[in-house]
């Protein structure tokens, strides 16, 4: 068997605040991501990401509303991940980001669902928000990869996460589709309690630039490696969404593709919030896609019609967990 490299077992330490190691670093708990909670996640207590050290998972099924080169013709073999560490107040998955919904299960069995996923001719395979659960992830991604997974591995994050754990995914993730939500502290303070968002994202997507450098596609369109920044346009904020543009563009040119999208749905915790509780209009989209073809944007994605629709946020029923939990037996 292959020795651990030091990043790996970095990484694993981080989750039981073995980092550094020794009995008082132990009782740190866990410093997986930017939030650094020191939740005893281990002994089942649960960290700002909602949730403790088991695997759970609310949905695992073919998905159509990505980007065109995601979803394919035939879907994107969606896995959401219940729990976030960003936990934004305007959030579109309450649901499951508050990690109350989902079923507990293995890293063995995640490895299952993704050989399901790509057995129903799922394009890829698309984590949605794993980060709080990295090295459980990886482990699944490695034994299903030994099993005879071979579709793209599809990393979507919120890019609030460590550049040094992403690093542990090298060589395993295929397409990283991070967002960048702000550039302003101010704003990520606001509304996801992270003002060190920008800075942590910037060098979140640096490293992900560093591990996929070129986008390329398959002969039917679909993406096999590279990175699709993503960014949510909010309601009275095209101002803030010029200048990620302009930031993605300056820096990484058409080394990525820019997904402008103007899908937000307000949702009943903002209901009342004077920008956060209306959509965003035509007018807006339309000003930030005139700026992107102005500066230059060669490479991006936009959503067209009318998209800010509830439809488009997924039952989160445990479709593709539970049915395989109950054939396989597993625990939960
Ligand atoms: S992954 Fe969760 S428990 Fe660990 S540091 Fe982040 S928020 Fe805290």
């Amino acid at each position: 068997m292959k020795p651990k490299s030091e990043t790996e077992t970095r990484i694993e330490d981080e989750t039981a605040g073995k980092h550094s190691a020794g009995k008082h670093e132990a009782a740190r708990g866990c410093r997986l991501c930017p939030r650094a909670c020191g939740a005893n996640r281990r002994g089942g207590a649960r960290g700002r990401c909602g949730v403790a050290q088991e695997l759970k998972v609310a949905r695992a099924a073919l998905h159509m509303w990505e980007e065109p080169c995601i979803s394919g013709e035939e879907g994107s073999g969606a896995v959401f991940f219940s729990g976030c560490a960003l936990g934004c107040i305007y959030c579109q998955n309450r649901d499951i980001s508050r990690g109350e919904r989902g079923a507990v299960i293995s890293a063995e069995h995640l490895a299952e669902i993704f050989l399901e996923l790509q057995e129903q001719k799922a394009n890829n395979i698309n984590l949605v928000t794993a980060g709080h659960y990295l090295p459980q992830v990886k482990e699944a991604l490695v034994s299903a990869k030994r099993q005879g997974l071979r579709i793209p591995i599809v990393y979507n994050s919120s890019a609030y996460e460590k550049a040094e754990a992403l690093r542990a995914l090298e060589g395993l993730v295929d397409v990283y589709l991070p967002d960048f939500k702000y550039l302003s502290p101010e704003l990520a303070g606001n509304y996801s309690d992270a003002p060190d968002y920008p800075e942590t994202a910037m060098d979140a997507i640096r490293e992900m630039v560093r591990q996929r450098p070129e986008p390329v596609f398959d002969a039917r369109g679909n993406m096999t490696s590279g990175v699709i920044v993503r960014h949510l346009l909010l309601p009275g904020h095209v101002r803030e969404a010029k200048r990620i543009v302009k930031y993605l563009h300056e820096e990484y040119g058409n080394r990525i593709y820019i997904s402008m999208m103007n899908q937000y749905t307000p949702m009943p915790q903002v209901a009342n919030d004077e920008l956060l509780g209306r959509r965003v209009t035509k007018r807006e989209y339309e000003r930030l896609l005139a700026y992107a073809q102005e500066i230059g944007v060669e490479q991006g994605f936009y959503q067209e019609g009318e998209t800010a629709r509830e439809s488009f946020i997924p039952e989160f029923d445990g479709q593709g967990v539970i049915a395989k939990k109950r054939r396989a037996g597993g625990s939960g």
